[in-house]
């Protein structure tokens, strides 16, 4: 077994029955993308447009295409006919021009919305309130090409396990909060929280879908 194989072979053994491991893989050249999939691997993430585009085109066509960076409303179209899963939706606006993209390409794509919950400038996500009033509006109800399919919430950059434990559970009460929402384009079932350093912490805090990253293809390029 190559090193990508060990590595994920030795985590599909410590994460419990019903979390998803999303391979991160932006930056790494497609040789080790196949090493994964040559262990029955699907699952990727990548975070930029034209680097996601150009692996979906090389790669196997059974590849499920997660998109996990910050996604600009001007390239949705570029991996709307393709993408499996959107964890990075973080404003209405974007959300709308998915479910257009979706309607031209004539698919549902499913959708997770990335909620702010760090102590930090930098991340990007909605607030509390934008989500809850966007769930409120007719015009969410109206869209009919797209399925929010949970959240998303990254930590703050920090060695301090008590506050990345107290954001991730404030994205699971969240979650729990807006659960019972019937709509036919919202069924909340996944929480994408954890990454190479904090997932553990996170599927104790409920989550479902971990997005590992150096853990498996190292942090060099
Ligand atoms: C890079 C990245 C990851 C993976 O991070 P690692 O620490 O390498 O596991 C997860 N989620 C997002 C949004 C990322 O950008």
């Amino acid at each position: 077994m190559t090193e990508v194989q060990e590595n994920i072979t030795n985590l599909k053994k410590q994460i419990p029955a019903g979390v998803k491991l999303v391979a991160v893989s932006k930056f790494k050249p497609k040789e080790l993308l196949l090493e994964a999939y040559e262990i029955g691997f699907r699952a990727f993430g990548e975070n930029y447009v034209q680097e996601l585009v150009d692996k979906c085109e090389a790669l196997p066509k059974d590849i499920e295409w997660h998109f996990i960076g910050h996604l600009q409303t001007n390239k949705v179209k570029s991996i709307a006919p393709f993408v499996h899963l959107i964890h990075s939706v973080d404003s209405f606006k974007l959300l709308k021009e998915i479910d257009k993209q979706a309607a031209r390409n004539e698919r549902v794509i499913e959708c997770l919305i990335q909620i702010y919950i760090a102590k930090e400038d930098s991340k990007t996500g909605m607030d509390k309130a934008e989500y809850l009033e966007m769930l409120e509006s007719e015009e969410f109800k109206s869209l009919k090409n797209i399925k929010v399919k949970g959240l998303m919430g990254m930590s703050t950059f920090t060695d301090n396990m008590d506050l990345i434990r107290e954001e991730f559970r404030s994205l699971k009460e969240l979650f729990e909060q807006t659960r019972n929402i019937q709509a036919d384009n919202f069924s909340l079932d996944e929480i994408s929280m954890g990454m190479s350093g904090d997932w553990q912490l996170a599927v104790e805090e409920g989550s479902t879908m971990i997005r590992v990253g150096s853990s498996i293809f190292g942090s060099r390029g």
